[in-house]
Protein backbone atom coordinates (compact mmCIF):
# COMPACT_ATOMS: atom_id res chain seq x y z
CA UNK A 1 0.00 0.00 0.00
CA UNK A 2 0.76 3.30 -1.20
CA UNK A 3 0.28 7.39 -0.21
CA UNK A 4 0.23 8.67 -3.79
CA UNK A 5 -0.74 12.39 -4.22
CA UNK A 6 -2.43 12.97 -7.43
CA UNK A 7 -3.28 16.43 -8.92
CA UNK A 8 -5.03 16.80 -11.61
CA UNK A 9 -5.07 20.30 -13.75
CA UNK A 10 -7.66 22.56 -15.31
CA UNK A 11 -8.27 20.18 -18.64
CA UNK A 12 -8.41 16.95 -16.59
CA UNK A 13 -11.33 18.84 -14.60
CA UNK A 14 -12.93 20.89 -17.17
CA UNK A 15 -16.37 19.07 -17.66
CA UNK A 16 -18.48 17.31 -15.21
CA UNK A 17 -17.72 14.34 -17.57
CA UNK A 18 -14.02 14.51 -17.36
CA UNK A 19 -14.20 14.95 -13.30
CA UNK A 20 -16.45 11.84 -13.78
CA UNK A 21 -13.27 10.19 -15.44
CA UNK A 22 -10.72 11.39 -12.96
CA UNK A 23 -12.90 9.83 -10.16
CA UNK A 24 -12.76 6.70 -12.12
CA UNK A 25 -9.16 6.73 -12.21
CA UNK A 26 -9.08 7.72 -8.49
CA UNK A 27 -11.21 5.09 -7.64
CA UNK A 28 -9.17 2.54 -9.70
CA UNK A 29 -5.99 3.14 -7.33
CA UNK A 30 -8.22 3.24 -4.25
CA UNK A 31 -8.96 -0.67 -5.38
CA UNK A 32 -5.84 -1.10 -5.65
CA UNK A 33 -5.10 -0.54 -2.09
CA UNK A 34 -3.87 2.77 -2.20
CA UNK A 35 -4.43 6.09 0.03
CA UNK A 36 -5.18 8.24 -2.80
CA UNK A 37 -4.84 12.45 -1.36
CA UNK A 38 -6.38 14.37 -4.81
CA UNK A 39 -5.00 17.72 -5.43
CA UNK A 40 -7.16 20.27 -8.13
CA UNK A 41 -7.05 22.93 -10.32
CA UNK A 42 -9.94 24.83 -11.48
CA UNK A 43 -11.60 23.55 -14.49
CA UNK A 44 -9.50 24.60 -17.59
CA UNK A 45 -9.97 28.58 -18.80
CA UNK A 46 -11.95 29.40 -15.02
CA UNK A 47 -9.15 31.27 -13.52
CA UNK A 48 -8.75 33.66 -16.61
CA UNK A 49 -12.51 34.39 -16.67
CA UNK A 50 -12.44 34.76 -12.90
CA UNK A 51 -9.27 37.51 -13.84
CA UNK A 52 -11.48 38.76 -17.04
CA UNK A 53 -14.34 39.59 -14.15
CA UNK A 54 -12.20 41.58 -11.88
CA UNK A 55 -10.09 43.74 -14.82
CA UNK A 56 -13.11 44.64 -15.93
CA UNK A 57 -13.50 46.56 -12.60
CA UNK A 58 -10.05 47.66 -12.10
CA UNK A 59 -7.30 47.31 -14.60
CA UNK A 60 -5.02 46.59 -11.47
CA UNK A 61 -6.94 44.52 -8.84
CA UNK A 62 -6.41 44.72 -5.13
CA UNK A 63 -4.36 42.19 -4.81
CA UNK A 64 -5.66 40.69 -1.44
CA UNK A 65 -9.73 40.85 -3.30
CA UNK A 66 -8.02 39.03 -6.12
CA UNK A 67 -7.05 36.57 -4.33
CA UNK A 68 -10.59 35.82 -2.53
CA UNK A 69 -11.95 35.59 -6.09
CA UNK A 70 -9.35 33.42 -7.96
CA UNK A 71 -9.48 30.88 -5.09
CA UNK A 72 -12.74 29.98 -5.51
CA UNK A 73 -12.38 27.79 -9.02
CA UNK A 74 -10.95 25.37 -7.42
CA UNK A 75 -13.57 25.32 -4.46
CA UNK A 76 -16.01 24.60 -7.24
CA UNK A 77 -13.91 21.28 -8.72
CA UNK A 78 -12.67 19.95 -5.37
CA UNK A 79 -16.74 19.61 -4.37
CA UNK A 80 -17.35 18.22 -7.58
CA UNK A 81 -14.91 15.53 -7.78
CA UNK A 82 -15.96 14.39 -4.02
CA UNK A 83 -19.24 13.98 -5.18
CA UNK A 84 -18.62 11.83 -8.34
CA UNK A 85 -16.13 10.03 -6.08
CA UNK A 86 -19.34 9.31 -3.29
CA UNK A 87 -21.64 8.51 -6.30
CA UNK A 88 -19.18 5.45 -6.96
CA UNK A 89 -19.43 4.47 -3.29
CA UNK A 90 -15.63 5.86 -2.71
CA UNK A 91 -16.19 8.04 -0.01
CA UNK A 92 -13.76 11.08 0.08
CA UNK A 93 -13.90 14.61 1.44
CA UNK A 94 -12.97 18.11 -0.12
CA UNK A 95 -11.04 20.76 1.72
CA UNK A 96 -10.04 24.26 0.50
CA UNK A 97 -6.33 25.30 1.21
CA UNK A 98 -7.54 26.96 4.62
CA UNK A 99 -9.18 24.05 6.00
CA UNK A 100 -6.68 21.68 5.38
CA UNK A 101 -4.40 24.86 6.59
CA UNK A 102 -1.81 25.53 3.93
CA UNK A 103 0.10 28.18 5.74
CA UNK A 104 1.63 31.20 3.52
CA UNK A 105 3.26 34.32 3.74
CA UNK A 106 0.92 37.04 2.75
CA UNK A 107 2.11 37.91 -0.66
CA UNK A 108 -0.77 37.80 -2.67
CA UNK A 109 -1.04 36.40 -6.15
CA UNK A 110 2.08 34.71 -5.34
CA UNK A 111 2.39 33.22 -2.47
CA UNK A 112 4.66 30.67 -0.86
CA UNK A 113 3.87 27.98 1.44
CA UNK A 114 5.09 27.98 5.17
CA UNK A 115 3.92 25.12 6.32
CA UNK A 116 1.09 22.36 5.87
CA UNK A 117 -0.90 20.74 9.05
CA UNK A 118 -0.81 17.15 7.26
CA UNK A 119 -3.00 15.57 10.44
CA UNK A 120 -6.48 16.04 9.82
CA UNK A 121 -5.60 14.96 5.85
CA UNK A 122 -4.22 11.41 7.78
CA UNK A 123 -6.72 11.33 9.98
CA UNK A 124 -9.30 10.84 6.80
CA UNK A 125 -6.93 8.34 4.58
CA UNK A 126 -6.84 6.18 7.75
CA UNK A 127 -10.72 6.24 7.89
CA UNK A 128 -10.65 5.18 4.40
CA UNK A 129 -11.60 8.27 2.71
CA UNK A 130 -9.82 9.76 -0.31
CA UNK A 131 -8.87 13.44 0.50
CA UNK A 132 -9.35 16.41 -2.24
CA UNK A 133 -7.85 19.23 -2.01
CA UNK A 134 -8.23 22.83 -3.58
CA UNK A 135 -4.67 23.44 -4.99
CA UNK A 136 -3.39 27.49 -5.83
CA UNK A 137 -4.46 28.51 -2.97
CA UNK A 138 -3.59 28.98 1.00
CA UNK A 139 -4.27 31.15 3.88
CA UNK A 140 -1.89 33.64 5.57
CA UNK A 141 -1.20 34.07 9.48
CA UNK A 142 -4.00 36.88 9.62
CA UNK A 143 -6.43 34.06 7.97
CA UNK A 144 -6.59 35.75 4.61
CA UNK A 145 -7.10 33.35 1.81
CA UNK A 146 -3.74 33.49 -0.83
CA UNK A 147 -2.70 31.58 -3.97
CA UNK A 148 0.35 30.74 -5.01
CA UNK A 149 0.53 32.23 -8.75
CA UNK A 150 -1.06 30.71 -12.00
CA UNK A 151 -0.33 27.22 -12.16
CA UNK A 152 0.25 26.93 -9.01
CA UNK A 153 -1.74 24.01 -7.94
CA UNK A 154 1.30 21.80 -9.17
CA UNK A 155 3.08 23.36 -6.44
CA UNK A 156 -0.30 22.58 -3.30
CA UNK A 157 0.76 19.09 -4.61
CA UNK A 158 4.42 18.68 -3.80
CA UNK A 159 4.04 19.99 -0.97
CA UNK A 160 1.25 17.93 0.41
CA UNK A 161 3.02 15.14 -0.43
CA UNK A 162 6.34 16.52 1.03
CA UNK A 163 4.06 16.84 4.09
CA UNK A 164 2.45 13.74 4.06
CA UNK A 165 5.74 12.17 3.02
CA UNK A 166 3.50 10.26 0.32
CA UNK A 167 5.46 7.98 -2.00
CA UNK A 168 4.92 9.80 -5.21
CA UNK A 169 3.32 12.93 -6.74
CA UNK A 170 1.84 12.40 -9.43
CA UNK A 171 0.84 15.16 -11.76
CA UNK A 172 -1.92 14.59 -14.43
CA UNK A 173 -2.18 16.66 -17.48
CA UNK A 174 -3.14 17.21 -20.59
CA UNK A 175 0.17 16.11 -21.89
CA UNK A 176 1.81 12.34 -21.42
CA UNK A 177 4.79 13.83 -19.65
CA UNK A 178 7.69 16.39 -20.46
CA UNK A 179 8.85 16.51 -24.25
CA UNK A 180 12.01 17.76 -25.45
CA UNK A 181 10.34 20.80 -25.82
CA UNK A 182 6.44 22.11 -26.52
CA UNK A 183 4.86 19.81 -29.20
CA UNK A 184 2.53 22.72 -30.69
CA UNK A 185 5.67 24.81 -31.49
CA UNK A 186 7.87 21.52 -33.06
CA UNK A 187 5.14 18.53 -33.80
CA UNK A 188 8.60 16.50 -33.90
CA UNK A 189 9.08 17.01 -30.18
CA UNK A 190 9.71 13.49 -28.14
CA UNK A 191 8.81 12.44 -25.00
CA UNK A 192 11.11 11.89 -22.13
CA UNK A 193 11.16 8.47 -19.89
CA UNK A 194 13.28 10.41 -17.48
CA UNK A 195 14.50 13.71 -17.26
CA UNK A 196 16.88 14.68 -13.76
CA UNK A 197 15.36 16.99 -11.40
CA UNK A 198 18.40 19.10 -12.38
CA UNK A 199 17.00 19.47 -16.06
CA UNK A 200 13.42 19.82 -15.11
CA UNK A 201 13.97 22.76 -12.44
CA UNK A 202 15.90 24.99 -15.71
CA UNK A 203 13.06 23.80 -18.09
CA UNK A 204 10.50 25.22 -16.01
CA UNK A 205 12.44 28.33 -14.67
CA UNK A 206 13.08 28.85 -18.41
CA UNK A 207 9.54 28.87 -19.43
CA UNK A 208 8.16 25.35 -20.14
CA UNK A 209 4.61 24.76 -18.61
CA UNK A 210 5.07 21.39 -17.77
CA UNK A 211 5.28 22.05 -14.04
CA UNK A 212 5.34 25.23 -12.52
CA UNK A 213 8.94 26.08 -11.32
CA UNK A 214 8.09 26.09 -7.54
CA UNK A 215 6.50 22.66 -7.61
CA UNK A 216 9.96 21.87 -8.67
CA UNK A 217 12.05 23.69 -6.21
CA UNK A 218 9.79 22.35 -3.43
CA UNK A 219 10.02 18.47 -4.89
CA UNK A 220 13.81 18.73 -5.02
CA UNK A 221 14.06 20.27 -1.16
CA UNK A 222 12.17 17.84 -0.04
CA UNK A 223 13.51 14.89 -2.05
CA UNK A 224 9.44 14.56 -3.52
CA UNK A 225 9.11 11.57 -6.28
CA UNK A 226 7.57 13.27 -9.09
CA UNK A 227 6.06 11.80 -12.41
CA UNK A 228 4.22 14.03 -15.18
CA UNK A 229 1.21 11.85 -16.49
CA UNK A 230 -1.72 12.62 -19.22
CA UNK A 231 -5.03 12.02 -17.74
CA UNK A 232 -6.44 10.93 -20.76
CA UNK A 233 -3.72 8.69 -22.13
CA UNK A 234 -2.68 5.77 -19.87
CA UNK A 235 1.39 5.41 -19.86
CA UNK A 236 4.09 5.97 -17.67
CA UNK A 237 5.08 9.54 -17.81
CA UNK A 238 8.31 11.23 -17.38
CA UNK A 239 9.69 10.89 -14.07
CA UNK A 240 11.81 13.02 -12.82
CA UNK A 241 15.22 11.61 -11.30
CA UNK A 242 17.20 12.35 -8.45
CA UNK A 243 20.12 11.11 -10.32
CA UNK A 244 23.03 13.87 -11.67
CA UNK A 245 24.05 11.75 -14.38
CA UNK A 246 22.33 12.64 -17.85
CA UNK A 247 19.32 9.93 -18.09
CA UNK A 248 19.70 10.11 -21.84
CA UNK A 249 23.37 10.23 -22.77
CA UNK A 250 22.70 13.00 -24.90
CA UNK A 251 24.14 16.72 -24.47
CA UNK A 252 20.44 18.18 -24.65
CA UNK A 253 17.82 17.09 -22.57
CA UNK A 254 14.97 19.89 -23.60
CA UNK A 255 14.85 23.28 -25.55
CA UNK A 256 12.23 25.78 -23.31
CA UNK A 257 11.10 29.12 -24.14
CA UNK A 258 9.54 31.31 -23.19
CA UNK A 259 6.98 34.22 -24.81
CA UNK A 260 6.40 36.21 -21.66
CA UNK A 261 9.67 38.24 -21.78
CA UNK A 262 10.50 42.20 -22.15
CA UNK A 263 13.46 44.13 -22.01
CA UNK A 264 14.34 47.73 -20.34
CA UNK A 265 17.60 49.48 -21.00
CA UNK A 266 18.79 52.92 -19.43
CA UNK A 267 20.77 54.81 -21.74
CA UNK A 268 23.89 56.53 -20.66
CA UNK A 269 24.08 56.03 -17.08
CA UNK A 270 27.06 57.39 -15.62
CA UNK A 271 29.62 54.59 -15.43
CA UNK A 272 30.47 54.75 -11.59
CA UNK A 273 29.89 52.68 -8.71
CA UNK A 274 26.30 52.22 -7.00
CA UNK A 275 24.67 52.66 -10.48
CA UNK A 276 23.46 49.15 -11.06
CA UNK A 277 22.30 49.20 -7.72
CA UNK A 278 20.55 52.34 -8.19
CA UNK A 279 18.36 50.91 -11.10
CA UNK A 280 17.76 47.53 -9.92
CA UNK A 281 16.81 48.66 -6.35
CA UNK A 282 13.23 50.31 -6.77
CA UNK A 283 12.48 47.20 -9.68
CA UNK A 284 13.18 45.02 -6.82
CA UNK A 285 11.27 47.42 -4.11
CA UNK A 286 8.48 46.58 -6.52
CA UNK A 287 8.42 42.74 -6.58
CA UNK A 288 9.55 42.84 -9.89
CA UNK A 289 12.03 40.03 -10.44
CA UNK A 290 14.74 40.69 -13.10
CA UNK A 291 16.22 37.90 -15.36
CA UNK A 292 19.24 38.45 -17.24
CA UNK A 293 21.04 41.78 -16.97
CA UNK A 294 23.44 43.10 -19.40
CA UNK A 295 25.90 46.10 -18.92
CA UNK A 296 27.77 47.37 -21.68
CA UNK A 297 30.14 50.03 -21.98
CA UNK A 298 28.61 53.09 -23.67
CA UNK A 299 29.55 54.77 -27.05
CA UNK A 300 30.43 58.02 -24.74
CA UNK A 301 32.86 58.21 -22.38
CA UNK A 302 32.19 57.55 -18.55
CA UNK A 303 28.58 56.52 -19.30
CA UNK A 304 26.86 52.83 -19.86
CA UNK A 305 24.21 51.03 -21.39
CA UNK A 306 22.04 48.98 -18.58
CA UNK A 307 19.57 46.76 -20.09
CA UNK A 308 17.94 43.67 -18.28
CA UNK A 309 14.86 41.62 -18.73
CA UNK A 310 11.81 41.63 -16.93
CA UNK A 311 8.37 39.05 -17.18
CA UNK A 312 6.06 40.83 -19.34
CA UNK A 313 3.43 41.40 -17.20
CA UNK A 314 5.99 43.76 -15.00
CA UNK A 315 6.84 45.51 -18.26
CA UNK A 316 4.47 48.65 -17.83
CA UNK A 317 5.45 48.93 -14.11
CA UNK A 318 9.16 48.66 -14.58
CA UNK A 319 9.32 51.13 -17.30
CA UNK A 320 7.31 53.39 -15.05
CA UNK A 321 9.73 53.11 -12.74
CA UNK A 322 13.03 53.71 -14.79
CA UNK A 323 11.22 56.71 -16.70
CA UNK A 324 10.37 58.24 -13.12
CA UNK A 325 14.52 57.94 -12.14
CA UNK A 326 16.09 58.42 -15.21
CA UNK A 327 16.40 62.51 -14.40
CA UNK A 328 17.69 61.68 -11.00
CA UNK A 329 20.50 58.82 -12.72
CA UNK A 330 21.48 61.15 -15.38
CA UNK A 331 20.56 58.57 -17.27
CA UNK A 332 20.13 59.86 -21.38
CA UNK A 333 17.03 57.57 -22.20
CA UNK A 334 14.81 54.91 -21.41
CA UNK A 335 14.06 52.13 -24.05
CA UNK A 336 11.55 48.90 -23.98
CA UNK A 337 10.79 46.36 -26.23
CA UNK A 338 8.37 44.22 -25.28
CA UNK A 339 8.47 42.23 -28.38
CA UNK A 340 11.25 39.29 -27.37
CA UNK A 341 11.62 36.04 -26.38
CA UNK A 342 13.56 33.83 -24.97
CA UNK A 343 15.09 30.12 -25.87
CA UNK A 344 16.83 28.17 -24.01
CA UNK A 345 19.19 25.03 -24.34
CA UNK A 346 19.43 22.31 -21.21
CA UNK A 347 21.20 19.81 -20.33
CA UNK A 348 23.71 18.52 -17.36
CA UNK A 349 25.27 16.39 -20.81
CA UNK A 350 26.33 20.26 -21.29
CA UNK A 351 28.97 20.18 -18.60
CA UNK A 352 31.31 17.05 -20.14
CA UNK A 353 30.41 18.44 -23.76
CA UNK A 354 32.50 22.04 -25.38
CA UNK A 355 31.45 24.04 -28.33
CA UNK A 356 27.38 23.60 -27.07
CA UNK A 357 26.94 27.71 -27.29
CA UNK A 358 28.97 27.78 -30.63
CA UNK A 359 26.93 25.23 -32.58
CA UNK A 360 23.99 27.15 -31.10
CA UNK A 361 24.81 30.15 -32.56
CA UNK A 362 26.09 29.30 -35.81
CA UNK A 363 22.65 27.08 -36.39
CA UNK A 364 20.73 30.86 -35.43
CA UNK A 365 23.13 32.84 -37.40
CA UNK A 366 22.11 30.43 -40.42
CA UNK A 367 18.91 31.11 -40.16
CA UNK A 368 19.44 34.74 -39.71
CA UNK A 369 17.88 35.05 -36.64
CA UNK A 370 20.40 37.94 -34.88
CA UNK A 371 20.63 37.21 -30.79
CA UNK A 372 20.00 39.90 -28.42
CA UNK A 373 21.26 38.67 -25.29
CA UNK A 374 23.12 35.89 -24.20
CA UNK A 375 23.26 34.22 -20.47
CA UNK A 376 24.70 30.66 -19.53
CA UNK A 377 24.96 28.24 -16.64
CA UNK A 378 26.35 25.17 -15.77
CA UNK A 379 23.94 23.19 -17.63
CA UNK A 380 21.86 25.72 -19.72
CA UNK A 381 22.54 28.61 -22.87
CA UNK A 382 19.59 31.36 -23.28
CA UNK A 383 19.60 33.72 -25.97
CA UNK A 384 16.63 36.40 -26.18
CA UNK A 385 15.50 36.60 -29.71
CA UNK A 386 12.54 38.80 -31.41
CA UNK A 387 9.61 36.97 -30.85
CA UNK A 388 8.75 36.52 -35.11
CA UNK A 389 11.68 33.83 -34.71
CA UNK A 390 10.35 32.35 -31.86
CA UNK A 391 9.27 28.90 -33.94
CA UNK A 392 11.83 29.13 -36.62
CA UNK A 393 14.17 29.23 -33.73
CA UNK A 394 12.97 26.16 -31.68
CA UNK A 395 12.55 24.22 -34.60
CA UNK A 396 16.05 25.04 -36.09
CA UNK A 397 18.08 23.91 -32.86
CA UNK A 398 15.65 20.93 -31.78
CA UNK A 399 16.82 19.63 -35.54
CA UNK A 400 20.54 20.25 -34.70
CA UNK A 401 21.07 18.71 -31.48
CA UNK A 402 19.14 15.91 -32.51
CA UNK A 403 16.05 15.64 -30.52
CA UNK A 404 13.61 14.69 -32.81
CA UNK A 405 11.27 11.88 -32.21
CA UNK A 406 13.20 8.74 -34.82
N1 LIG B 1 -6.21 27.55 -11.47
C1 LIG B 1 -4.90 28.14 -11.33
C2 LIG B 1 -4.39 28.66 -12.66
O1 LIG B 1 -5.08 28.55 -13.65
C3 LIG B 1 -3.92 27.21 -10.70
C4 LIG B 1 -3.56 26.00 -11.52
O2 LIG B 1 -4.25 25.62 -12.45
O3 LIG B 1 -2.56 25.37 -11.21
O4 LIG B 1 -3.33 29.20 -12.72
MG1 LIG C 1 -2.00 24.15 -14.43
Amino acid sequence: MALIVQKYGGTSVGSVERITAVAERVQRWVTLGHQVVVVLSAMSGETDRLLGLAKQIQPRPEPRELDVLLSTGEQVTIALLSMALAARECPARSYTGAQVQILTDSAHNKARIRDIDGARVQADLDAGRVVVIAGFQGIDEHGDITTLGRGGSDTSAVAIAAALKADECQIYTDVDGVYTTDPRVEPRARKLDRITFEEMLEMASLGSKVLQIRSVEFAGKYQVPLRVLSSFIDGEGTLITFEDESVEDAKIAGIAFSRDEAKLTVLGVPDQPGVAHQILGPIAAANIEVDMIIQNVGAQEATTDFTFTVHRNDYARALEILDAMAHTLGARQVLGDAKIVKISLVGVGMRSHAGIASQMFGCLAKEGINIRMISTSEIKISVVIDEKYLELGVRTLHEAFGLAAD
